[in-house]
């Protein structure tokens, strides 16, 4: 251990490994555009513009995108049984939804906004640079017979705990691009074999996730046709995920969902490292300013994003800097250290980080399947803790009568972002809900 976090009514639970809620002592009310941050809410806008662009092509590689004109986005789904399952039924909880991002298209998980967008913004780059393709020309060339030529002699490369790989390793594929996953030790065998039969080089490391990430840094600078996405400072993978807030927008609104400061939008996203509910809590504050309080939630062994944040230090704080192990079952999240450029994005936004413990993510998978039929993997389930933190606990409740909300939290709207889920092997998923089933 060699780091003292600040004195705060959460630190011991935090320290001890167990569930608790901090709130943001930096967050700052006003508008996003008075801020002074590396990035600006036009380039959500600009992402958005980008995704409609890519449509045509994204049709072309990923069939199943047809049907939906090429968008890859994921249902709103009320949780009116779920939230009796979960404690949540009483009208103190206000409308309960689930942003159910595991059924996503293309990579069965939150990673498709972010990784797709990346590797698909890349490949118009390098047309461009290889003269196949200019602006306002046809995107489909991208996916002809002379860009998979050119493509094949190109390598995208990513370090990942899993998910993050699945998503730019199938996107890449599916251009004709050469793929490498550096995995992280955490990475779940059929993560691995998925990728394997999809032609993707899968290099395996006894290490945790910065250490994967560095690894395949390292590999990618010294090759200029290795393109390397960059999960610890990529901008397109940020602003990939942003775009998923215009989309939750429209839905909320088709619920009838009005969002403003009497009737408060709580956003509750699973962190790793940061860059996935950074992007989409960016482009909430966007749209919602005030109105949207983001919450992130974190396992109780790996809350990389709380414990750095909370520091208040200029550089990085680990886990294992304040003595925690970063060993949790939910592998997406299986992250020591966070994102410095989204540490310093959230940093004025973000409402504040809770934890969880593993068994509870069992629980609430098992939960969400049989009430509803949503399939999670268990690091997607994280958020479901969200409405009990905010309504029950004592930290909860003072930060309710700071923002003047304490009679007003059943006008309130939760939303519960679930995080991957849909390509988990049947197998596999029966032992995540005979666990669950055990501790419920
Ligand atoms: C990657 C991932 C997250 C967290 O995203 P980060 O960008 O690493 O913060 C959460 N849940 C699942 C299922 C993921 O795959």
């Amino acid at each position: 251990m060699s780091f003292l976090l600040p004195e705060n009514p959460a630190r011991e639970d935090i320290l001890a490994g167990k569930p608790a809620l901090w709130l943001n002592p930096y967050l700052r009310d006003g508008g996003i555009n008075d801020l002074a941050l590396p990035v600006r809410p036009s380039q959500v806008k600009e992402a958005e513009r980008n995704w409609q662009r890519l449509a045509p092509l994204l049709c072309r590689c990923f069939p199943e995108l047809e049907p939906v004109g090429g968008a890859i986005q994921s249902q709103l789904i009320e949780a009116v049984a779920l939230r009796n399952a979960l404690g949540y039924g009483g009208p103190e909880f206000g409308r309960l939804f689930v942003k159910n991002d595991g059924d996503l298209p293309v990579a069965g998980s939150i990673k498709a906004r972010g990784g797709v967008y990346e590797v698909f913004m890349y490949a118009l780059a390098l047309a461009e640079e290889l003269g196949i393709y200019q602006e306002g020309g046809d995107i489909l060339a991208l996916a002809g017979e002379e860009a998979r030529a050119l493509f094949s002699q190109y390598t995208i490369a990513v370090g990942s705990t899993g998910n993050l790989g699945m998503s730019v390793g199938i996107a890449a594929r599916a251009l004709g691009f050469r793929a490498v996953v550096h995995m992280s030790s955490d990475a779940k065998q059929w993560k691995v074999d998925r990728l394997t039969r999809q032609g993707v080089e899968v290099v395996q490391h006894q290490a945790d996730y910065t250490t994967a990430v560095e690894q395949a840094r390292i590999a990618a600078e010294a090759d200029d046709r290795i393109y390397f996405v960059d999960d610890e400072r990529s901008e397109l993978l940020f602003f990939g995920y942003s775009a998923a807030a215009s989309e939750l927008a429209r839905q909320l609104d088709r619920a009838g969902v009005t969002v403003d400061r009497d009737r408060p939008l709580l956003v509750y996203l699973p962190c790793g490292i940061g860059g996935a509910p950074g992007g989409v809590a960016y482009g909430l504050k966007a749209i919602f300013g005030d109105a949207v309080h983001a919450f992130f939630v974190e396992p109780v062994q790996s809350p990389c994003a709380l414990v750095h944040m909370m520091s208040g230090s200029q550089s990085l704080v680990s886990v294992y800097d304040v003595g925690l192990s970063n060993k949790t079952e939910a592998d997406g999240m299986a992250v020591a250290r966070m994102s410095a450029f989204v540490a310093e994005v959230m940093k004025p936004l973000l409402s504040g980080i809770f934890t969880v413990a593993d068994d509870d993510l069992f629980r609430w998978l098992w939960q969400a399947q049989i009430t509803q039929g949503i399939r999670l993997e268990p690091s997607a389930t994280a958020g479901f803790a969200g409405p009990d933190f905010i309504v029950n606990s004592p930290q909860g409740r003072s930060w309710a009568e700071r923002h003047g909300f304490s009679d007003k939290l059943a006008e309130a709207t939760h939303v519960v972002w679930t995080t991957g889920g849909a390509f988990v092997p049947q197998e596999q998923f029966w032992t995540f809900m005979k666990r669950g089933s055990e501790l419920a």
